[in-house]
């Protein structure tokens, strides 16, 4: 274009040829265009206007398609600005999901944290609360064993072993079974005490208890009566078997080995035996005949077992023994 304001126009046609020799491409439509703007004027310089024309056509068809780029450029570029757009929205709500989420699972730590927390007070609570009951009933069970039971040699005091025994005794006369008495009473026991002291007696008598204990029958309920006599009160035993018994014991107990107590001394035992009539409404009699059975073998020289019998009552009209 200056060299055709110059009014040099052959080397403006020459220029311009060969800018318009380049290919088609987007890069060249703006310089081709300009080329025939200027091969046009110089053609119409040159009074060739058929051919200033074509140029012109030719310079205004590639300017329509530098027209056409724009416009796809453009519409390219609001495309690329809409998704830019778009993908922000889309970053915006994936990042308010993601807060979301977090809040929900923050939420659902606090909830399940609280949930810990409520369950471990509840445990708590709980085992508190069965430890009291169990220290409760322990001590209602030990409160109880003290009641029933003698403090010295651990078995059944005499009001319980009595009343265990009532139970046994019209049970088994229900049943017409046998049921035995026997009432022991320890010999001499003043002279252990006398001599070697009342915790040697103490021991002696937790002795006796002990191996008379290791003996009994799952059904025998042993008694302290008080002081050293004892009783054993025997359900479902005849009066053969109660004698044998009783005769074990005072055997047993007369090989006591008395070392352990720090002195050595022979402990024995007399004992009476009773057995259940038909006509025995409780076991008062029981009782009453076992210790006559127990004042005789006293009055035989003690470490002896006797058996209530006919001999005892003479005047009595009937004894099925
Ligand atoms: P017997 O052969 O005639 O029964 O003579 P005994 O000496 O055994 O009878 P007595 O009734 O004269 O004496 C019983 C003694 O038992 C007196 C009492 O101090 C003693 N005694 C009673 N209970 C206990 C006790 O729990 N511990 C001790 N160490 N002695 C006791
Ligand atoms: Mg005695
Ligand atoms: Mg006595």
């Amino acid at each position: 274009m200056t060299y055709f304001y110059l009014d040099r126009f052959q080397q403006a046609e020459f220029f311009a040829e060969k800018v318009n020799e380049l290919p088609l491409a987007p890069n060249n439509l703006l310089v081709k265009k300009r080329a025939n703007e200027a091969l046009s004027l110089v053609a119409g310089k040159r009074g060739q206007f058929d051919k200033a024309y074509q140029y012109q056509v030719v310079a205004n068809a590639l300017s329509l398609q530098i027209l056409n780029e724009q416009k796809v450029k453009e519409n390219a570029y609001q495309m690329a600005r809409f998704d830019s757009v778009e993908k922000n929205r889309e970053n915006t709500s994936l990042i308010q999901d993601h807060e979301l989420l977090m809040q929900q699972k923050d939420l659902f730590m606090k909830e399940k944290s609280s949930s810990i927390m409520f369950s471990t007070l509840l445990v708590g609570v709980s085992v508190g609360l069965l430890l009291l009951l169990i220290s409760a009933w322990m001590q209602r069970n030990q409160f109880m064993k003290q009641a029933q039971c003698d403090g010295l040699t651990g078995i059944f005091n005499r009001r319980t072993g009595q009343e265990l025994a009532e139970n046994e005794f019209i049970e088994a006369q229900t049943a017409r079974e046998p049921f035995c008495v026997l009432l022991m009473d320890l010999d001499l026991f003043k002279n252990i005490n006398d001599q070697f002291g009342h915790a040697t007696g103490d021991w002696a008598l937790k002795k006796f208890t002990a191996v008379i204990a290791a003996l009994l029958r799952p059904n025998d309920i042993f008694t302290r009566m008080g002081g050293e006599e004892f009783a054993i009160f025997m359900p479902k035993i005849d009066k053969l078997s109660a004698m044998e018994f009783a005769e074990r014991i005072r055997i047993e107990v007369s090989q006591i080995n008395t070392r352990y107590s720090g002195h050595e001394f022979t402990i024995t035992v007399s004992g009476g035996v009773s057995y259940a009539n038909k006509d025995d409404l409780s076991l008062d009699p029981l009782i009453q005949r076992a210790d006559l059975a127990l004042y005789r073998a006293k009055h035989n020289g003690r470490n002896c077992v006797v058996c209530y019998d006919n001999s005892f009552a003479p005047h009595t009209p009937s004894d099925p023994a």
